[in-house]
């Protein structure tokens, strides 16, 4: 453990910085395989837009993670060992695709970001002044997922506009 790395933490435990960081590991994992199942099985118009999406941001995810576990170990940490200890630990769940429509998969996928967002929020005021080199993993992580919203909310508006028109268009 790096000891003058970690002696410039003010007015926060290490453990409890440990643990949350361990949460959001879970949440990047789970959220990497929700992207990555949505993108297998997803159906429906203008699909592979959505699925360049999803696989994009299943690889954001993947790296979340591993930028997560690198802090986790620089902090003396070590990052969740098992995948049945994600759902204990996790803050935002998983959302099973239910329905493989492209409509309803970024549905799902937006509750998620949403999520994610306020989990990085919460955790960028939870260091902000006190562990800077964490504050500044999490408000990068924060921009990917504000990022993923937005790219999401935009297709998913593109995609029910184009039903209502070809619906408009029809009757
Ligand atoms: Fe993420
Ligand atoms: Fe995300
Ligand atoms: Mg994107």
């Amino acid at each position: 453990m790096a000891k003058r790395g970690n002696s410039i933490i003010k007015g926060l435990e290490i453990d409890e910085i440990i643990q949350v960081l361990n949460k959001a590991y879970a949440d990047e994992w789970l959220a990497y395989y929700q992207y990555f199942i949505e993108a297998k099985v997803i159906k429906g118009i203008m699909k592979d837009a959505a699925i360049a999406e999803l696989t994009q941001h299943a690889t954001d995810e993947l790296r979340h993670a591993d930028m997560l576990a690198e802090r986790i170990l620089q902090l003396g940490g070590t990052p969740l060992l098992n995948p049945k200890d994600w759902f204990a630990h996790t803050n935002c769940g998983y959302e099973e695709p239910t329905n493989f429509d492209v409509v309803s998969i970024l549905n799902d996928s937006i509750k998620g970001e949403q999520c994610a967002i306020s989990t990085y929020s919460q955790l960028a005021d939870m260091t902000r002044d006190k562990d800077i080199v964490t504050y500044d993993l999490v408000s990068e992580i924060l921009a990917d997922e504000v990022e993923h919203e937005e790219d999401l909310q935009a297709l998913y508006d593109d995609i029910t506009e184009f039903v209502t028109d070809i619906k408009s268009s029809l009757s």
